[in-house]
């Protein structure tokens, strides 16, 4: 369990920036499709965390989000909510290919690649694990597919696998990612509607820059343009400068503090 926000008095919201977006009061009033909603429920989440009660509208109206909150205050599903949430209602337009079921052979079936509406970038396996999992919960009955990957040796061929199953959010560290990247008949980038970042203070890094640069714009765009979401317990001022190259000039900053 997170962090009991009833309990603490001070926590203080901060918006910088010129967008101003209205918190919801619950899940109930988010707007959420049923199925999201329900997934909401079973996960046992009852009253949104101060960063989810202004994440959720932010990034349903579409803007590009920073958002800033300690260890434990339910970033994960500040931003898996409202952009799966988005997906469901999109199901019919943006719908990710699937091979057939009837003539797919696994292992065989080179020839599908994953076109992921959502790619999430993570600075370690265990932490892509960990949101491979929450948004397992929240992808609970619904057409939309999770995978994740990562480095290490002998789990390449099983990702590939998945992947080539078909898949709308893509969860993954920086090297497998540009690695599978790489090789076209496996992923593109081309139909990416969401790039988020999770723990952005530790990407957002002169030493990674070149690796997430192509990461970040995925090659040839087919239609619309990405929304970016970062997020983070910390943002450095070197880090929010690099973000400053990645967002729209129009973004929401979003900072959750105690007071005194
Ligand atoms: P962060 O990324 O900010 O460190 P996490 O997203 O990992 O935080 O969430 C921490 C824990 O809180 C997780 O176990 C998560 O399932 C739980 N959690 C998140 N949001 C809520 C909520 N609204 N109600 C109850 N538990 C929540
Ligand atoms: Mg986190």
């Amino acid at each position: 369990m997170g962090i009991d926000f009833s309990k603490i008095a001070s926590i203080e919201m901060y918006q910088e920036g010129p967008v101003r977006v209205d918190p919801i009061a619950s899940f109930k009033d988010a707007g959420l499709h049923p199925a999201m909603l329900r997934n909401v429920e079973l996960a046992g989440y009852t009253v949104p965390t101060p960063i989810q009660r202004y994440c959720l509208p932010a990034i349903h109206l579409g803007y590009d989000v920073i958002g800033i909150a300690q260890t434990g205050s339910g970033k994960t599903a500040a931003f898996l909510i409202p952009i799966l949430n988005k997906l469901m209602g999109k199901a019919k337009k943006w719908a990710a290919p699937r091979p057939n079921p009837v003539t797919f052979q696994e292992g065989v079936d080179r020839e599908f690649r994953a076109e992921p509406l959502v790619v999430i970038l993570s600075p370690t396996r265990e932490l892509a694990v960990q949101i491979f999992n929450e948004a397992r919960k929240f992808c609970y009955r619904t057409m939309l597919r999770p995978c994740v990957v990562y480095g290490g040796y002998g789990t390449r061929n099983e990702q590939r696998a998945q992947l080539q199953k078909g898949c709308d959010i893509l969860i993954g560290t920086i090297g497998r990612l540009k690695d599978f990247l790489g090789d076209p008949k496996i992923l593109t980038f081309r139909r990416v509607r969401y790039m988020v970042i999770d723990e952005a203070d530790e990407l957002l890094d002169e030493d990674w820059k070149e690796e997430l640069d192509t990461i970040m714009c995925g090659g040839e765009q087919e239609e619309g343009n990405i929304k970016y979401l970062l997020f983070s317990a910390t943002f450095p001022k070197r880090a929010r400068d690099l973000a400053k190259t990645h967002l729209a000039e129009t973004h929401v900053r979003l900072r959750v503090g105690r007071a005194g």
